[in-house]
């Protein structure tokens, strides 16, 4: 706000009638909020449709995020299936691998540069004996996946990971993308529909009765009030300032990415390690890795960016000692991003009140889930 510090700003006679009122207005311009602006426009094509974005880039999870387009390692599907009645991790997993499908078939392998080669968990000692339900859970996804999902890598020394892996066990439906041409793709198709995406502009209040989005303070000169028919909340893991009631906890994800290595990275596709809480990928051969809220959880229940130092830490160890032993590779770049969680994996979509509606809660698998669950609340949202 510095451009217009001690300036007072009136909205003028033109701006106050075309810029402000909307048939649809999207808060929050992640994957959510532009799949929603998106399916709602092509439901609609009449309607005029409003995305507000508080960054200047997405400033959440989906540009800061790993682009792996999983549904779930073996050991996560194993710890969901300890919690949650078969038939729900079953629908977890579908709802997953049928979104990834959906977001390939729509925008195309190119331009999200995806790639299809497949996912693999690392299985140390204490695991080992999480193989032994290896086939009880393909059996289980067969209905989805018509074939056997996981198989154990028979020789993976060629991978010249560090002895405390003692197996893999790869996935041949998993791929991983980029995610930023991700977010680019959806604000090329948002252009295309002429879905207006205004960045820079921070919600602060959001009267649900009024269907009215107030920015900034209302004291101030610099206030806009934005008015529509329809309003979505797309604002994840940062609702309660907006929506203080929601069940959910941010959960703050580190990802560090290392300088370009000097020698060629012997494998490619998405790695999981330790239920899924740690990752990492080969890409334009430097190694990004990832995760390790799991050593924190508590200090990581935060809706602010930053690196814990202890997390950052373990991350380099497993680089060290499990992923690059005796390499030790220098890491050039290092960033968060903030999540949301809940009592259970399933996203919240629901309407809060006639005309106001919210998909939020995504966890870790918003690039899986992000466009179908838009889909979902676009559905709730022509009800009314
Ligand atoms: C480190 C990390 C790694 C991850 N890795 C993967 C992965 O490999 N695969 C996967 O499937 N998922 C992954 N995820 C999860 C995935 O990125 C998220 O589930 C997904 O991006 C959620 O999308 P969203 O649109 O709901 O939320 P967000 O991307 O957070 O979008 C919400 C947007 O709302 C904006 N906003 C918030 N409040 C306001 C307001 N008041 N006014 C205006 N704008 C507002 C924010 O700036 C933000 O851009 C990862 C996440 C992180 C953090």
């Amino acid at each position: 706000m510095g451009f217009f510090k001690n300036e007072i700003i009136m909205l003028s006679y033109w701006e106050k009638k075309n810029f402000l009122k909307y048939d649809l207005i999207v808060v929050g311009g992640g994957i959510v909020g532009l799949a929603t602006a998106i399916q709602y426009k092509e439901a609609h094509p009449d309607s005029s449709v409003l995305v507000l974005e508080r960054g200047y880039f997405p400033s959440g999870a989906s540009t800061k995020n790993a682009g792996f387009a999983c549904f779930g390692s073996l050991t996560e599907i194993l710890d969901d299936l300890n919690v949650l009645p078969e038939e729900k991790v079953l629908a977890l997993v579908e709802k997953r691998y049928r979104g990834l499908l959906a977001i390939r078939n729509y925008f195309g392998d190119q331009a999200l540069d995806y790639r299809h080669d497949g996912g693999f968990e690392l299985i140390t000692q204490n695991e080992l004996s999480q193989l032994d339900e290896l086939s009880r859970v393909n059996d289980l996804l067969k209905p989805i996946f018509g074939k056997e999902v996981f198989g154990l890598l028979e020789d993976f020394g060629g991978f010249n990971f560090g002895p405390k892996v003692k197996g893999i066990v790869r996935n041949s439906f998993e791929g991983e993308l980029d995610s930023g041409k991700f977010i680019q793709a959806l604000w090329e198709r948002c252009s295309e529909l002429k879905v207006k995406v205004l960045t820079g502009i921070q919600v602060d209040h959001l009267n649900t009765e009024e269907k009215k989005l107030v920015i900034g303070n209302p004291s101030s000169p610099l206030t806009f009030i934005f008015q529509a028919e329809k309003i979505a909340v797309c604002t994840n893991a940062f609702t309660n300032s907006l929506l203080p009631r929601m069940d959910l906890k941010p959960g703050r994800g580190l990802i560090l990415v290392s300088k370009p290595l000097p020698y060629e990275i012997p494998w490619k596709g998405s790695f999981h390690y330790d239920k899924g809480y740690v990752y990492f990928r080969n890409i334009d051969n430097r190694l990004l890795l990832g995760g390790g809220r799991n050593l924190d959880f508590e200090g990581e229940e935060t809706v602010k960016f930053g690196i814990n130092p202890s997390i950052r830490s373990y991350l380099i160890s497993i680089m060290n000692e499990i992923i690059f032993p005796g390499k030790a590779p220098e890491i050039e770049m290092e960033w968060s991003g903030i999540m949301a969680f809940g009592p259970d994996k399933r996203p919240i979509i629901e309407m809060l009140s006639p005309g106001v509606g919210i998909a939020v809660r995504l966890g870790g698998m918003g690039v899986a889930i992000g466009w179908q669950s838009a889909g979902e609340l676009v559905n709730l949202l022509q009800k009314v």
